[in-house]
């Protein structure tokens, strides 16, 4: 199920304005390979967020093509960005992507499962090699949310706004009404899990937004 109607969905993306000629067309071949990307009012919320925070560092859970983190790069002109994927074959194509972007300097894709690619960005941090995020996206396998979200807590600075994608999933996080595939069970679990968690953390607030496929925003306060 779209969590919205057809007809506003239809309405928002005839709102939408592609960022620049580079991100209208990878985009174009993503949709036309059904290659999972942010949707495109997902796309202008974290462009307003990004606009708004100015991060210096931006950790990206979840590169596919590269498309989101070349929307980063684009928006933020000054920030480097760390981006896991666990495909090599996505990874190699999103380098070729940011490459041709003109980011390679600025984007960092780390193919491997994100777990263990956190574990290792926290050794780094520990050792003094990297600093803190700033701006968290995380857009990968949905059932691992919580597991993401644990593994970057050591890894995020105060005041970072960590943004999770797909929290809705297609309203069935809200409803089993709209479950209409028992295979999901434990994703849907698991989301709900998710969202309970941190909506209910102390120096975290959380907004569950119904935009794209929902979208919850955390903001860390120490
Ligand atoms: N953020 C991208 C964008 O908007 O352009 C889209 C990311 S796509 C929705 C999710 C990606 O997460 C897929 O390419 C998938 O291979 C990757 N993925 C799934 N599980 C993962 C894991 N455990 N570690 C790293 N990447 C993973």
């Amino acid at each position: 199920m779209n969590i919205m109607t057809h007809q506003v969905t239809a309405y928002l993306d005839e709102l939408y304005r592609p960022l620049n000629p580079f991100l209208e067309k990878l985009r174009k071949d993503a949709e036309e390979k059904h290659v999972p990307i942010i949707l495109r009012d997902t796309e202008q919320l974290l462009i307003n967020l990004l606009r708004i925070k100015h991060p210096k560092r931006i950790l990206e859970i979840g590169t596919a093509v590269g498309y989101s983190s070349i929307c980063f790069a684009t928006i933020c002109s000054k920030s480097i960005i760390t981006t896991l994927e666990l495909s090599e074959d996505s990874a190699n194509i999103a380098r070729k992507n940011i490459e041709d972007a003109g980011f390679s300097d600025r984007i960092q894709v780390v193919q491997g499962d994100a777990k263990e690619s956190l574990t290792f960005l926290e050794e780094q941090l520990d050792q003094g090699q990297i600093e803190p995020y700033d701006f968290i996206f995380i857009d990968a396998a949905k059932a691992q949310y919580q597991a993401f979200w644990d593994a970057c807590e050591p890894l995020w600075s105060n005041e970072a706004l960590i943004v999770s994608d797909n929290v809705l999933f297609k309203g069935m996080t809200a409803s089993d009404d709209f479950v209409l595939d028992r295979r999901n069970k434990t994703i849907i679990r698991r989301m709900r899990e998710y969202l309970k968690n941190i909506t209910n953390l102390q120096k975290v607030d959380t907004c569950v937004l119904a935009v794209g496929d929902g979208v919850a925003i955390s903001l860390i306060h120490e």
